[in-house]
């Protein structure tokens, strides 16, 4: 078949893109064989770094942004390539998300209060060298969106991230400290090892000069991070639900809910994981699904062999995490056509394909009685994470009752998921959410601590 212009220039990118990753450093700025090492490099960027002014931070993180938009169709086909999850497109923007809309030292806020007795400031002090773990479904976007806000905070940090994603992982890193340095700061304000392993993990997690560690991913992770005796920022799993009631525009929830749960391949942990639907709309919404959204109907039959494929021995087979729906398909033997984006079916709320956190678009549909016992479903499908849950309504009464009663860090409406984090809708961007600790959505501020400054008698000039 002969390949017209487009084609070729595909071709020829992907090819520049393969060679950039085969060049791509491993040892450069910030990466060490030793953990101790890593941590100690960090330390000495920490001098400089308190020393430094807000204006300076803010110097190298606009460096930072410019590189990460020069580098995200890069660091998303390195993502892709090392990780074998996600997808380029998607990845793409993730990162332009992450350069454009991560807070930077705007962050960093001071309250005050000033009257007879004088004036007291609380500042948002930094807390030095942050210990920081990352996932591997995030890799790139993760390092980048944290090492933003915690230099935005006036910290430094060493990353101990997921073993099947190092390559990506030490890529970003020696563009942040490239940053740094172009922008007059000091090496190693991001340090990393270069085999991290749960020794190395340990290690971070002990060492006296590691006041605070933020741990981004699954829920052994948080636990080991809430157990170290350090102040731990938590943001742990997800297996968010999307509500949809009657009063929802039926044809608009079908066409968010799909576009928010195959973006990068439902990788994200706020990703539409299952729907839960009240009955008299589970058929108009199932035909939209169908005829308007490249969604493929799997059978009894093929719902039993994907779980077979998906939770081989009753664990989550990780190369199935992050594919694409055609691939899945691909491993129990159907060949779906070409357009095909996402997988469903409807069953009960126990199917192991709907109350497990798969990271697939794969899309359980649970039937409802109605509004009460759609709530009651999405809430025990949210398994009490208080991640995130999504609802298709125009009913404010609904959609407050549903909040109040899941509870969770996020919780959109009538939108795809992705707009909880500046995509699509209002608001910073973090890969980092702080399900499980309270924090939230993490920012700049959240990578600081409180200090109040007080002048007694003094400074209130009313
Ligand atoms: P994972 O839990 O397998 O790994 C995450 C990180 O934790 C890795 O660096 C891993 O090496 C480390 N780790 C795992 N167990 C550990 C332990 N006992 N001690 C120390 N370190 C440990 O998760 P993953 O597959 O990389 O990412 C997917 C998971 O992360 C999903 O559950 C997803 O919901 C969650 N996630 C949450 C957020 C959030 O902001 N809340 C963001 C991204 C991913």
């Amino acid at each position: 078949m002969p390949l017209n212009e487009k084609a070729v220039q595909e071709i020829v990118q992907e090819v520049m893109a393969k060679m950039q990753i085969a060049q791509a450093p491993t040892d450069k700025h910030g990466i060490f064989r030793d953990m101790n090492d890593a941590i100690e490099a960090a330390r000495k960027a920490d001098e400089v770094v308190r020393r430094m002014s807000m204006d300076q931070r803010e110097k190298i993180i606009s460096c930072l942004r410019q590189k990460i938009h020069e580098n995200a169709e890069i660091l998303a086909r390195m993502g892709v390539d090392e990780t074998g999850m996600g997808n380029v497109g998607d990845k793409i923007l993730k990162h332009h998300l992450v350069a454009d809309k991560t807070p930077g030292t705007e962050d960093i806020t001071t309250t005050a209060w000033s009257g007879d007795r004088g004036l007291t400031l609380v500042e948002m002090g930094p807390f030095g060298v942050i210990g920081a773990i990352t996932p591997c479904t995030n890799p790139s976007e993760t390092v980048l969106c944290n090492t933003i806000g915690m230099l935005a905070g006036g910290n430094t940090v060493v990353f101990n991230p997921h073993p099947a994603a190092v390559k990506t992982t030490i890529y970003a890193i020696n563009l942040v400290n490239e940053a740094s340095l172009e922008a007059g700061g000091p090496d190693n304000i991001a340090c990393t090892v270069e085999k991290p392993t749960l020794e190395t993990s340990a290690v971070m997690m002990q060492h006296p000069l590691i006041q605070l560690i933020a741990a981004t991913g699954g829920p052994g992770v948080v636990t080991a991070v809430l157990k170290s005796g350090r102040r731990g920022i938590g943001a742990g799993a997800g297996n968010p639900p999307a509500l949809v009631d009657e009063t929802a525009d039926i044809r608009k929830a079908a066409q968010d809910i799909v576009n928010g749960c195959t973006f990068d391949n439902n990788l994200p942990c706020i990703a539409e994981k299952e729907i839960v639907a009240v009955s008299s709309i589970v058929d108009e919404l199932m035909h939209y699904l169908l005829t308007e959204n490249d969604c493929y109907l799997a059978s009894k039959e093929e719902q039993d062999k994907l779980t077979e494929v998906v939770l081989a021995g009753g664990r989550l087979n990780r190369k199935c995490v992050g594919r694409d729906a055609r691939t899945l398909l691909g491993m129990i033997g159907v060949d779906a056509p070409s357009n095909i984006r996402c997988i469903v079916f409807e069953g009960p709320k126990e199917h192991p394909l709907i109350t497990t956190e798969l990271m697939m678009p794969i899309l359980g549909i649970v039937r409802a009685r109605d509004f009460d016992d759609a709530v009651e479903q999405a809430v025990w499908l949210e398994h009490g994470n208080r991640h995130s849950a999504h609802i298709h309504s125009k009913n404010v009464d609904n959609i407050t009752k549903y909040a109040k009663a899941i509870d969770t860090a996020i919780l959109v409406k009538n939108a795809p998921s992705y707009a909880a984090i500046g995509f699509g809708g209002e608001g910073f961007c973090t890969f980092t959410i702080a399900s499980r600790t309270g924090e939230g959505l993490t920012s700049a501020s959240t990578f600081t601590k409180r200090r109040r400054c007080v002048m007694s008698d003094s400074l209130c000039i009313r």
